[in-house]
């Protein structure tokens, strides 16, 4: 991760918010290269899933919206992590994310030790238990450490339990509900009248618009309804950079389906298009699993919910949840607005609440997903044989921030200057291309090595002399061969969609 964030960092891709001002915890921002990738990533999913299907549609709602949307969503209530104190260093915890153990020896409790979760949680603990063994010179043999995390702690327990920032025990406070929602105050006064709340997912501008849709949209169902935009959530330990923010962007689609129709099946078909999708940006399928909640563990409306796992150097974590809703929130806003949210069935002749299949992923987390598993490094030889290390991302053509670096051979030539500035305006009107003349063109194809651009293409000599044709050097075999300008051109069409 730590190669990553540098990589980030030194070509472009994301900066810390606020850098100069010491940076603010839980929020980043996109530079010139991450803005591309991310503007790539949100426009494939927005053309697969909006305009190149005739049954969903998108829309753009808005980040406030009135409080009581969040009322009868149940965030207001329920949009909660239970979260941990530490009195004596201030710090916070998710109760769900600081684990624990009694330290036994000989079958007695000797003490207690803590761990925040990570990959080796359970061997954390041990260590810790092994130590506190030592410290306290107890003999005797030391039992595998039970690890619980801080929601399951009995009352009794907390009181013994260390605080992972000082070590000490008697500073950690019992569990309590945090709501993770931004508050802020519309208008002018700053009373509870006028609290609103920064969205903490787009999901409920679907629901509260799908009225306005249906009555507007000719749509029939089954349709889906989607929108892109930012959320946000006061997360109470942001972490793995991009990971988990307090500001991300999501991208949503509400599928609306009939109240008899075959939920499950629907349900598992959004799962397949899913993994489709991330599959045709360039994520490979050996770092993607399934996760099924289990059902005692669902809120009490859910039918099932799916989460597509990815394979992150810390772990393997929720990428995509695809979520079987029923009629729940509909149903809130019909209960709450006193609006109906209603279908009418020609056959039946019935009006009905539609259910719906909820497939939501967060385009900062496709991002580093898709950094994790194109980042390599590798051992290549130059021109003249020496062996060097390069750098490469192997992005998809998909979604690659620069579709096509072009270069003059030399750049103290006019006449290669001059054909390789309009090979690159003319590919500019289309796609992200770069012009680069600096340096030996090794050094040019390693810098867009190590930013994902999958072709490079050489105007020389023999482009102005001969037939036309230039040199086009491939990044994931660094291959070259030469092509004439309408092969380019239908290479790209194709590769990139
Ligand atoms: P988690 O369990 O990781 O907190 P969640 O189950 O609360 O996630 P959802 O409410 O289902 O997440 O949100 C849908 C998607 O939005 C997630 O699958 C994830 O891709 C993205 N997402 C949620 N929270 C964050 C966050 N704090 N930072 C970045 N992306 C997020």
């Amino acid at each position: 991760m730590e190669t990553l964030v540098a990589l980030c960092k030194r070509r472009g891709f994301i900066f810390q918010s606020s850098e100069i001002y010491g940076g603010i915890n839980g929020f980043f921002d996109y530079g010139p290269l991450g803005a591309e990738l991310k503007k790539n990533i949100r426009d494939c999913w927005w053309d697969d899933m909006v305009r190149r299907r005739d049954d969903i549609v998108g829309i753009e709602t808005s980040i406030i919206m009135h409080p009581k949307v969040w009322e009868a969503s149940g965030h207001v209530a329920g949009f909660t992590d239970p979260l941990v104190d530490c009195k004596a260093s201030k710090q916070r915890y998710r109760a769900d994310q600081l684990f624990f153990s009694p330290v036994v020896v000989d079958g007695n409790t000797i003490g207690y030790v803590s761990a925040l979760e990570s990959e080796r949680t359970a061997e954390a603990l041990q260590e810790a238990a092994e130590t506190l063994k030592r410290k306290k010179s107890v003999q005797g043999k030391l039992e595998p450490v039970q690890p619980r995390d801080m929601t399951e702690a009995k009352a009794e327990e907390i009181v013994l339990i260390p605080s992972p920032a000082t070590g000490e025990p008697g500073s950690l406070t019992a569990p309590r509900s945090f709501n993770m929602m931004f508050q802020t105050n519309v208008g002018a006064m700053t009373d509870a009248s006028s609290v609103a709340y920064l969205r903490p997912e787009t999901a409920q501008g679907m629901f509260a618009d799908f009225k306005n849709v249906v009555d507007t949209g000719r749509v029939k169902l089954p349709f889906g309804i989607a929108q892109i935009g930012k959320s946000f959530r006061n997360e109470i330990t942001p972490r793995n950079f991009i990971f988990r923010s307090r500001e991300f962007e999501q991208m949503e689609m509400e599928y609306f389906i009939h109240e008899d129709a075959d939920w499950a099946a629907c349900h598992r078909q959004w799962i397949n298009w899913c993994k489709d999708w991330l599959l045709s940006i360039g994520l490979p399928a050996s770092h993607l699993s399934e996760f099924d909640h289990p059902k005692e563990k669902l809120a009490f409306y859910s039918r099932g919910t799916t989460d597509i796992m990815f394979h992150y150097p810390f772990g393997v974590q929720e990428l995509w949840g695809i979520a079987a809703r029923g009629a729940y929130d509909l149903g809130q806003h019909e209960k709450a607005s006193g609006v109906p949210q209603v279908i009418f069935d020609e056959t039946t002749k019935k009006r009905f609440i539609p259910h719906v299949i909820e497939p939501a992923v967060g385009v900062d987390r496709i991002f580093l997903a898709i950094l994790c598993a194109g980042y390599a490094e590798e051992e290549v030889k130059d021109d003249k044989g020496n062996v060097e290390k390069r750098t490469v991302l192997r992005l998809s053509p998909r979604i690659a921030p620069v579709k096509v670096a072009v270069f003059p051979l030399l750049k103290n030539k006019p006449e290669l200057v001059a054909r390789a500035q309009a090979l690159h305006k003319k590919l500019q009107r289309r796609y992200a291309v770069f012009y680069d003349e600096s340096g030996a063109i090794g050094r040019r194809y390693r810098r867009q090595d190590e930013i994902g651009t999958p072709w490079c293409v050489t105007i020389d000599f023999e482009t102005i002399e001969k037939d036309g044709s230039f040199t086009l050097r491939e990044r994931d075999s660094m291959q070259q061969r030469r092509i004439q300008e309408p092969e380019l051109l239908a290479l790209l069409d194709e590769q990139v969609y």
